[in-house]
């Protein structure tokens, strides 16, 4: 498939997109060394991260996280939205907070952000429902869907690092600017910091778009946001490849 072709994806109907079959990781996988090439290098951060309660499994989490009253979000949600995807993923995609649909679904991005989401995995070939796990910073819906504030998103953190922990994946996705702060931290800006890898807590991490953000962006020109995701997703996948020892299939000869 060229660039083109490839890219087009972003645009289509799930029902309508060719999955390309990926192989998919099996047991455990080792991380490839960080390559010296600017492109491509890897930051390392280093971040406090609290000692947070440690469940013995996602369930027991659910159980914990369900009945959770620490915030002020607590008396508003209709669902506290944990999770979806494969809780064995080797690739871990952190959002922001759920939205209307999400609260009444009980599913993180499942509304138009989400399927958006979606499009842009299944763009590069992943398979939403055994490739990727799926969260939030947040577990409860901010009202009107305003940014969750610091008190929110660090009650809240225990679950997320909970999560991390529980699923082990090798590859973290950051989507838009809170989950970039709650996890790598203050200073960075996501316009400057997308599709830059780091390493944190010995995983490699990425921020990305948020995908709200690309919907209110839809240019597919070069150097536009929905243009630099593509560019990030196809750096993800190869990644993604090169962990579990596969080769790597992208074809990048057509310049977009
Ligand atoms: N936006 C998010 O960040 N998360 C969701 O679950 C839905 C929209």
């Amino acid at each position: 498939m060229t660039d083109k072709e490839q890219m087009s994806l972003f645009d289509l109907t799930p029902s309508e997109i060719p999955l390309v079959e990926l192989p998919h990781a099996e047991g455990d996988i080792t991380l490839a060394k960080p390559s010296k090439s600017k492109k491509n290098k890897c930051i390392p951060i280093i971040t406090a991260v609290p000692v947070a309660e440690q469940f013995v499994d996602l369930d027991a989490l659910r159980d914990a996280a369900c009945n959770c009253q620490k915030c002020p979000l607590a008396p508003t949600r209709t669902n506290v939205v944990l999770e979806r995807g494969d809780r064995f993923a080797k690739i871990l995609i952190i959002g922001e907070a759920p939205g209307e649909q999400e609260d009444l679904s009980g599913l993180p991005f499942v509304g138009k952000s989400g399927q958006l989401l979606d499009k842009i995995l299944e763009s590069v070939g992943f398979d939403t429902s055994k490739d990727v796990y799926i969260c939030n910073t947040v577990k409860c819906r901010p009202p009107n869907n305003r940014v969750p504030t610091e008190v929110e998103t660090t009650t809240c953190k225990p679950y997320l690092l909970e999560q991390i922990r529980l699923v082990d994946p090798k590859i973290i996705l950051l989507t838009g600017a809170t989950s970039l702060k709650s996890i790598l931290g203050e200073k960075l800006g996501i316009t400057k910091v997308r599709g830059q890898w780091y390493e944190w807590e010995g995983r490699l991490v990425m921020p990305i778009f948020h995908p709200s953000y690309l919907l209110r962006n839809q240019s597919r020109e070069q150097g536009s946001p929905k243009w630099l995701t593509w560019q990030d997703m196809k750096a993800v996948k190869a990644k993604y490849l090169e962990s579990i020892g596969a080769d790597n299939e992208i074809d990048d000869d057509e310049v977009f």
